[in-house]
């Protein structure tokens, strides 16, 4: 069963479009410090020698209470309120869409205003809530360059890179909906789960190649683990890349967070037709640069991403090889049962053969936990992304549905 917020509703709909950003202002979401004191002088209303205290009561409204409003500042005085609303927006994204899938999994649809020439472009978060801690899945770009044959959002051609700030709106406006700003009153209209921390940890796993976005995802993610703010310990924060190995040295020097790599398979000839970014970034390339990451450690391990496909790449001989090649590094294998979509020609590995290809890589020594798919019921789950712009036809909705329904890859 799949819960859908209702946005006809006129309330909802007039609440949630209040908070929608305006366009033309400059957001202070998304910048670093002295960007920020940067932008409240060279909008004439702090005096400089002020700027630091006023960065940090802004740091502290924003990341820490979570409001998106000026007027909710309550120790800033009633005319810079007003003059930092005349200048700079905080406001959310508006919420095109929020589904609860049956196991508590959401997915909301946002929308962000037009950039330049753009237009307004829509992306898709997910959130899955587990025992004890709540990931919340973020995306980096609306769309993908990169075309892994498996992969519903490689069939979406890139539109754009995600700002900093878009980035981080994914995480503020998720935890508004959650109720996950202790000291602050929930929005009206949120749904809060009834227990357990919210958001705890973050995985940029939702659309597109986050290195491919490196510097706004980099300053994303610093925000999002700053001591003094949103304050997520970089171990709980995972970035996921299909293996832009330029950049991976720099994903461990620069911004500190947990490593995974899209592997799914153990030889290049496989590779490139699955994540053809293989071509020009190999196994050996990859491997190294796995070798060499920042931080390693038993206590840090890279964490290799494996989709498990029907008579594709999950016989025996597959795990072995898996095994060979990942000798001496630090990591946790993580099978993903491939979650369909209309339109694809992979399936899904039986279940006892997923069980046997794990076991035999538990043997070897490695933590491989299968990951059971999440929120398939409204296509929250990895892989299913897809926005507005190309959502689904009810014909290929009902597709899917008998798609489930025959077994494939339903675990
Ligand atoms: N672009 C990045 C991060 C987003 S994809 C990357 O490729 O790593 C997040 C994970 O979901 C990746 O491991 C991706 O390979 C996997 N994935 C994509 N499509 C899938 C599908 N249909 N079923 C299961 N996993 C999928
Ligand atoms: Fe892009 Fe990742 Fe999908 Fe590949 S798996 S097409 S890199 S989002």
């Amino acid at each position: 069963m799949t819960f859908s917020l209702d946005i006809t509703d006129s309330n909802t709909r007039a609440a949630l479009a209040s908070r929608a950003a305006a366009p033309q202002k400059a957001s202070l979401v998304g910048l670093s410090r002295a960007e920020m004191a940067e932008a409240l002088v060279a909008a004439g209303i702090v005096p400089e020698r002020q700027a630091r205290m006023r960065v940090q009561q802004l740091w502290h409204w924003l990341y820490v209470r979570g409001v998106s409003e000026f007027s909710q500042m309550f120790n800033i005085s009633k005319d810079l309120r007003t003059a930092l609303h005349q200048h700079f927006a905080i406001a959310r994204p508006e919420i095109v869409e929020e589904q609860i899938s049956a196991d508590g999994t959401r997915k909301w649809l946002f929308r962000f205003p037009a950039r330049g020439a753009g237009r307004p472009v829509e992306i898709e978060t997910v959130y899955i809530p587990e025992e004890g801690r709540g990931t919340l899945c973020i995306s980096s770009q609306v769309g993908c360059t990169l075309t892994c044959s498996f992969c519903h959002t490689g069939t979406q051609k890139l539109v754009r890179n995600l700002t900093a700030e878009e980035i981080l709106a994914q995480l503020l406006t998720a935890r508004d909906r959650l109720g996950d700003f202790p000291d602050r009153d929930t929005p009206a209209g949120a749904i809060v789960p009834a227990d357990g921390r919210k958001v705890s940890n973050i995985v940029m796993m939702g659309m597109g190649e986050p290195l491919y976005n490196f510097e706004a995802v980099k300053q994303a993610l610093l925000i999002a683990s700053d001591g003094d703010g949103l304050a997520l310990s970089k171990r709980r924060i995972t970035l996921s890349t299909s293996g832009v190995v330029p950049e991976i040295f720099r994903t461990g020097e620069e911004i500190g967070v947990m490593l995974a790599i899209s592997l799914h398979a153990s030889n290049d000839d496989l590779r490139d037709l699955l994540v053809p970014i293989n071509k020009k970034y190999p196994l050996k390339d990859l491997i190294d640069a796995c070798r060499k990451y920042p931080g390693l450690s038993n206590a840090r391990r890279i964490t290799f991403e494996y989709v498990m496909l029907k008579d594709v790449n999950d016989s025996l001989e597959d795990a072995k090889a898996l095994v060979q090649l990942l000798k001496g590094i630090p990591a946790k294998i993580n099978l993903i049962p491939f979650n369909p979509w209309p339109g694809t020609n992979y399936q899904c590995s039986d279940w006892e053969t997923i069980e046997k290809f794990a076991d035999f890589i538990n043997n070897a020594g490695y933590a491989s936990p299968i990951r059971t798919p999440r929120g398939r019921d409204i296509l929250a789950a990895c892989g299913q992304l897809k926005s507005e712009s190309e959502r689904l036809k009810k014909s290929e909705r009902l597709a899917l549905e008998a798609m489930m329904i025959a077994g494939h890859g339903e675990a």
